[in-house]
């Protein structure tokens, strides 16, 4: 051995003993931070430890301080907070397609009650949240609001996916699949809440369906619920026209008036849609703190109508953006319902700036991550939060020349572009490879469900 390597190895030794090892490395690409500031690093380098970003900056600096087992590639790729889907009926991947092309009371009353009554089972549940999950990650998600039945299942896959998921459990004023009373539901919540509090995935909710289908009193007690256990409030305010046109009739208020008059709004909600708000509502929810989930593309498919998102961001209203279930959109992809909302709002007010590239971005995750109340964890990359990073390709044809980041990221990328998949510091998916979900199984096993769906619906339609 020569001086020289004698002298090169003990420097290496020592500069590794200098630096501190973390789990992960992700070094290279345009890092989209979403903080404050929007900061864009380029050529930039992120360190992981103990599910949390530890350091990020520039990639010489990153790898100087840190190293790791394990590093991801990042150069050529931009590298952004994971997506946000903030509304969906995960397990409802197993009616896609089931019956579009219909109006909400239809489509709810004709098909998809029916067919929930008859085929849904925690089985059914555990199947389609696989199918859900998968979509999800593939396409860049990594935080998901959900209301479902058997929510406890769901809580289960979703964990076992390395998802993270604000889930609540349904409760409605008629018997559910799984629970038969609101006495059985509550007991339920009770249990389901109680089991996954303090989980670093899942974050148990409760979910009374609308205003329309839960009693005032088993509004209150659902809000008695969530003062005691400190869980969120999932549902859905203000979808349709005729929805607030019935609440002003039968209670004299609009939805979110009537909720506020009982003591329902506060800053653990998570309203879905509120697509007809009146103008007396925005004071109400911006006083209330309640974050609101914008679903552009359910609601332009069920003719819902076009949520002011423009005034309620004027407004400061925490607004954050979700698919809905898959049987109303009829996927579960952020980077389409990203571009609808630009669009949509564009065309509907007739003015291209009304909601631009960046805002759109916004809503997917820093504003995403508002609405469900875990801006302190998740919507941006910076020292502290949760490590939910995705990598995506930026090198597509339909991608280059690449002039403007948020426009190529809203208009021009596809969730096909997502390469790689962290949450909470583990790498879920690799190189469009899944880690924790067969996809081959999932695919079978959801055509299993089609036929047993399609049965129990003709079924139905049968004469006695
Ligand atoms: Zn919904």
């Amino acid at each position: 051995m020569t001086l020289n390597t004698l002298l090169t190895g003990a420097r290496g030794e020592s500069q590794r003993k200098a630096s501190e090892r973390v789990d992960l490395l992700v070094l290279g690409g345009t890092i989209v931070t979403m903080n404050e500031a929007r900061q864009v690093i380029e050529d930039g380098g992120i360190a992981v430890k103990g599910g949390r970003i530890v350091a990020i900056g520039v990639r010489d600096e990153i790898r100087k301080k840190y190293w790791s087992r394990r590093t991801l590639d990042g150069a050529g790729d931009t590298i952004i907070p994971g997506l946000i889907n903030g509304h969906s009926h995960v397990p409802m991947t197993l009616f896609r397609g089931l019956a579009d092309d219909l109006d909400l009371q239809e489509w709810l009353t004709k098909y998809i009650f029916p067919a929930e009554a008859k085929n849904v089972t925690e089985e059914f549940v555990r199947v389609g949240t696989r199918l859900g999950l998968a979509e999800m990650i593939r396409g860049g998600t990594t935080t998901y609001c959900d209301m479902y039945y058997f929510e406890d299942a769901i809580a289960e896959e979703t964990a076992k996916a390395g998802v993270r998921g604000v889930l609540g459990e349904t409760i409605l004023d008629f018997p559910a699949p799984d629970n038969k009373t609101n006495a059985e539901a509550m007991a339920y919540v009770e249990r389901f809440v109680k089991r996954w509090q303090g989980h670093e995935l899942i974050v148990p909710a409760i979910a009374p369906h609308a205003p329309y289908t839960n009693s005032e009193e088993h509004l209150k007690a659902a809000r008695a619920f969530s003062d005691r256990t400190g869980a969120p409030i999932v549902t859905h305010i203000s979808e349709t026209k005729r929805e607030v046109d019935e609440s002003i009739a039968a209670k004299g208020a609009s939805p979110v008036a009537y909720l506020d008059r009982i003591g329902f709004l506060g800053p653990r909600v998570i309203a879905a849609h509120v697509v007809w708000p009146t103008s007396e509502d925005f004071g109400i929810l911006k006083r209330t703190g309640v974050g609101i989930v914008h679903n552009p593309q359910s609601n332009m498919k069920l003719a819902a109508g076009v949520a002011p998102v423009p005034k309620m961001l004027a407004e400061g209203l925490l607004v954050g953006l979700g698919t809905d279930g898959a049987a109303s959109n009829n996927d579960l992809n952020m980077w389409e319902e990203m571009d609808s909302a630009a669009k949509l709002h564009k065309v509907f007010s007739g003015d291209p700036k009304v909601m631009t590239a960046q805002q759109s971005f916004e809503l997917a995750t820093i504003r995403g991550a508002e609405a469900l109340h875990l801006e302190q964890d998740i919507g941006s990359l910076e020292v502290g939060k949760r490590a939910d990073l995705v990598i995506v390709e930026r090198d597509s044809l339909n991608q280059i020349p690449r002039y403007n980041l948020y426009s190529d990221l809203v208009y021009a990328t596809k969730a096909s572009h997502v390469r790689t998949v962290v949450i909470n510091g583990r790498v879920v998916m690799q190189n469009r490879r899944l880690l924790t979900l067969n996809e081959r199984a999932i695919k079978a096993e959801a055509r299993v469900f089609r036929e047993r769906i399609l049965k129990s619906l003709s079924d139905l339609a049968a004469p006695e």
